[in-house]
């Protein structure tokens, strides 16, 4: 360990015993991520990526050859016959955004599969009153609670007919909740159950956190259309802003028309020179996802030797970055954050303090010391405060800062006391 991280000696070899037990999941992750920087390659390859299509586009940005390739890039490695991929999408909530109005349309109906989704697509829906939601466009909106344990209850969407639906919604990550995450197969046999009913109902799947987990995407699996953000998996933490729309060539083309206008669609849209780090964020993606896995998995073994349940458990498979790790306390959950930006690249000196946040109803301690403001695919931990006082941890651009990350979150509980001594020195 550098002399500069000041880390407890027991802590240290408690770390190495997790990092010990953990090595056969990371041999896992390793051929996962092989698998996906080859198919990434072969992306790249058959695309035919050349320097030229870094070049800048400004005004309208017509005949941009760099945008185009980038969309048959992020198609092939998604296996998908189609994707729009662009920096003026704002975020993850944009770029699903643009795919439900792109899509629906008035006197439609769409349903969720998974439960309420994420916090931010709530007055997107107009389940929280805002202006312009696809409520005030007369499009309503119908969800199926989640069963027992999380999971989507398959009874009663077995009973749906769904030629009612223009959409049916599947939100593959938690997001910052405790339900399991969904994996590709489970997302497929959603997919199955929904066509079996009604071939012509959109299955649509929120991706974000999803992408280069596994070795396929949704897309490979029964979805339609799914959508993400380029600051989180798919942007490789290089890409500076952005999301991404993929999945059924026709779809995507309606998406288009929605993000830019009826009539040009995909045709426009200046590039101002963000090709380059686009397409080195996609090149970058595979091998990132991988270490943030790793992260995850170091943090699950140690906690867990520490005495915190944690969520995915370091033995669980995966399909998405997050690991929620129950401290059980709002002192408990302050110092954690406070350890993660310690290890931080940027703002290291920064103390995380509690503060309300918009869209949330309790105070949220944040630790985010990133290239990239917003990027969770650098590491970092949000953790509201409430029952059960878990935080959720992500990213990590590379193992070895991650890992010091998490040593020093540790270190920053074993120094307010709240490490079980007991467990340290065993
Ligand atoms: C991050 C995320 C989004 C989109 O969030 P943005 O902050 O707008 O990028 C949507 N759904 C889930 C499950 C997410 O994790």
């Amino acid at each position: 360990m550098h002399p500069y991280f000041k880390i407890d000696e027991k802590l240290k070899r408690l770390a190495a015993e997790a990092e010990e037990k953990a090595q056969p999941y990371f041999k896992c992750i390793e051929e996962t991520t092989r698998y996906n920087q080859q198919k990434m390659l072969a992306a790249f390859s058959s695309a035919g990526v050349s320097e030229s299509h870094f070049a800048e586009s400004t005004g309208y940005g017509y005949g941009d050859r760099g945008r185009d390739i980038l969309d048959k890039v992020y198609a092939y490695a998604f296996g998908a016959e189609d994707a729009l991929v662009r920096h003026n999408f704002v975020s993850g909530t944009h770029a699903l955004t643009v795919a439900l109005f792109g899509i629906l349309r008035p006197g439609d109906k769409f349903i969720s599969l998974t439960g309420t989704p994420y916090d931010t697509i709530h007055s997107v829906i107009g389940i929280k009153k805002a202006s312009g939601s696809l409520e005030e466009f007369g499009v309503s909106y119908e969800e199926v609670p989640l069963a027992a344990f999380g999971k989507p209850d398959t009874e009663a969407i077995s009973k749906i007919d769904f030629s009612k639906y223009k959409i049916a919604y599947i939100q593959r990550s938690r997001g910052y909740s405790l339900r399991p995450s969904l994996f590709c197969d489970e997302i497929e046999e959603l997919a199955n159950i929904v066509k079996k009913s009604s071939p012509s109902c959109i299955v649509m799947v929120d991706n974000c956190y999803g992408e280069f987990v596994e070795k396929t995407e949704p897309t490979s699996h029964g979805a339609d259309l799914m959508a993400g953000s380029l600051i989180k998996n798919p942007g490789g933490g290089i890409a500076k802003t952005g999301g991404y729309i993929a999945g059924r060539e026709e779809l995507v083309e309606r998406c288009a028309y929605r993000l830019t206008t009826p009539g040009t669609g995909r045709e426009i849209g200046a590039t101002l020179g963000h090709s380059r780090e686009m397409f080195m964020g996609a090149f970058h993606a595979p091998h990132v996802v991988g270490e943030a896995l790793k992260t995850a998995v170091f943090a699950s073994a140690l906690f867990e030797m520490l005495g915190f349940e944690c969520t995915p458990r370091f033995t669980e498979p995966r399909t998405d970055i997050i690991e929620a790790i129950l401290l059980g306390g709002a002192e408990k959950l302050i110092a954690f954050c406070r350890g993660i930006q310690r290890g931080a690249p940027v703002d290291s000196f920064v103390t995380p303090e509690p503060a309300d946040m918009p869209g949330y109803d309790s105070q949220v301690v944040m630790a985010a010391g990133a290239f990239t403001l917003g990027a969770s695919i650098e590491l970092s931990a949000d953790a509201p405060i409430r029952e059960p006082y878990t935080a959720f941890l992500q990213g990590g651009l590379n193992y070895h800062s991650g890992r010091t990350g998490v040593l020093l979150a540790a270190q920053s509980l074993l120094e307010k006391g709240f490490l079980d001594e007991e467990r340290l020195s065993v």
